[in-house]
């Protein structure tokens, strides 16, 4: 027998050998990767270029049927799980050592029902398959800002997008899943079918299973919007930022808006006095027609005197995609988040204080508009965290060289401590980049989240996330 890989789960050791796989291939119509085979290096490789893992095996199924076979092989086997959707978990959880990846890139097809006003996407989707499938028909999903995340774990944590204040988050807008559990059954949940496990996985992250379809309510949006982006010399973020607070306090839940603290490339379409400029810039999406939009974000592209004003009509789809290039595969990450109570001055001094401080010009600093629809749904409705804070600060760590990851890192873990005096709950846990272990339950969310778990993975197959230990 040729032995690949030693895997330790619930204290046994398991070999994945080429019978074990050999057993699995038949069950299996897509990729079966081990080391050594000439895909497999690639098929490793995530969006966060700091993090190389190198499992045992990558399974690309494609159904349902077929994520069985591969979660009722990883149990039977004893291997540790990974899921992969997009591949832009900012702590590499689509990856792990060792063991079984189930990566869903296959399983990537859109159905939309215009009449109902539904999307039924697999699993492995982008919001860039998912934009481009229900824009044809006027309509769309609250999803993220850049296109190349992946529908999976960005919903499964909750899903901050351009709509979150109009149409709450991703995980608010699933009208059903379709989920394999851990013992490897299909199951469907929805608010009438298995609710505890709809409950759980709006906000729970992938501890109960692989969603291998995720169905949306869609929205009427576009096709075109207006959006902001404006940017503003960092030495007036003051009174630029006071300008935004007090236009947050009287925004129409149409408006979603988004503080980026940052330095201005060098290249189009920044003009050449800007580039390599220190900026705070204001963007935002309105969701209504375009002219409305225009109007009504007009105060945000007058709170100084801007470096340059980027603010236009354009399809959503574009608006969706408008910020990929500044987050390429490969590149290095280390993000971190803080709900923050307020948005005072004091906030403000230090918001600009970590954006001046920044180790590496592609990192920013941002803070999240939240509030409207999201702040509406009520607290034990999901299982997705705080809904009460007003804003989100995000500290994002964006490199190049790997001699700078250390001081990264520290910088953006010694901003969130600075930081931390303005917030009293925790950090949205889609921008964690180390695990998070939920464990021994706090709250009575967290109590609910654990008896969950207990019931739908009691051995803790889905582990490699930030994982809920089971009650
Ligand atoms: C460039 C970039 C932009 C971002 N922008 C936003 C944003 O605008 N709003 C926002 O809210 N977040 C945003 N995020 C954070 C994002 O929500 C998380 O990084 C999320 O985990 C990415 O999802 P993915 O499917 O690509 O991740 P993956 O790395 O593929 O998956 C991460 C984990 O999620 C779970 N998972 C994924 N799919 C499934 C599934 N089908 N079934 C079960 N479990 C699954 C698994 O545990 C998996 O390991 C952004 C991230 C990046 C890198």
């Amino acid at each position: 027998m040729t032995m690949t890989s030693q895997t330790t789960y619930n204290n046994r050791s398991t070999w994945i050998g080429r019978e074990g796989v050999a057993a699995l291939a038949p069950k299996v119509s897509g990729d079966l990767l081990r080391p050594g085979d000439a895909a497999f290096e690639a098929a490793t490789e995530l969006w966060n270029g700091t993090i190389r893992r190198r499992p045992a095996l990558i399974v690309r199924p494609a159904s349902a049927d077929e994520v069985s076979a591969a979660v009722r092989f990883a149990a039977r086997v004893g291997a540790p799980v990974a899921v992969r959707s997009g591949g832009h978990n900012v702590a590499g959880f689509a990856m792990c050592d060792d063991g079984v990846v189930i990566d869903l890139s296959a399983m990537n097809s859109v159905k939309v029902d215009p009449e109902r006003r539904l999307a039924r996407a697999g699993g492995g989707a982008t919001w860039g398959d998912l934009d481009r499938a229900t824009q044809p028909h006027g309509l769309a999903a609250p999803g993220g800002l850049v296109s190349k995340t992946g529908i999976g774990g960005l919903t499964l944590g909750g899903g901050l997008g351009w709509m979150r204040r109009q149409h709450g988050l991703s995980c608010d807008n699933l009208a059903s899943v379709e989920i394999v559990t851990a013992d490897g059954e299909i199951r469907r949940a929805s608010e009438e079918e298995n609710p505890d496990l709809f409950w759980g996985i709006r906000g729970g992250g992938g501890n109960f299973g692989v969603v291998t379809e995720f169905d949306y309510n869609l929205h009427p949006i576009g096709p075109e919007v207006m959006f902001a982006f404006v940017l503003y010399p960092l030495e007036d973020g003051l009174g630029v930022l006071q300008g935004w607070r007090a236009f947050c306090d009287a925004a129409p839940d149409e408006v979603s808006s988004v503080v980026l603290c940052g330095t201005a490339p060098g290249a189009d379409p920044f003009p050449p006095d800007v580039q390599g400029r220190q900026f705070v810039a204001i963007a935002a999406v309105h969701s209504g027609l375009p002219e409305e939009g225009e109007r009504v974000m007009r105060p945000l592209r007058v709170l100084g005197r801007p470096l340059c004003d980027f603010s236009e009509r354009s399809p959503y789809v574009e608006v969706q995609s408008a910020f990929d290039e500044d987050y390429p595969d490969g590149g290095r990450y280390y993000w971190k988040s803080l709900y923050l109570d307020r948005f005072d001055d004091a906030v403000i001094e230090g918001v600009l204080e970590l954006a001046a401080s920044r180790p590496s010009p592609l990192s920013t600093v941002d803070v999240w508009q939240l509030g409207g629809a999201m702040s509406r749904i009520g607290p034990d409705a999901t299982a997705f965290g705080p809904r009460d804070a007003p804003y989100l600060l995000g500290v994002e760590a964006n490199w190049i060289d790997p001699a700078e990851d250390e001081t990264n890192r520290q910088w953006t873990r010694e901003a969130c401590a600075r930081m931390s005096g303005f917030s009293t709950q925790t950090s949205y846990l889609n921008f964690e980049p180390d695990p998070m272990a939920i464990s021994p339950p706090q709250s009575p969310r967290q109590v609910r989240l654990a008896a969950l778990k207990r019931r739908y993975d009691p051995d803790n197959l889905f582990r490699n996330n930030h994982a809920i230990a089971p009650a």
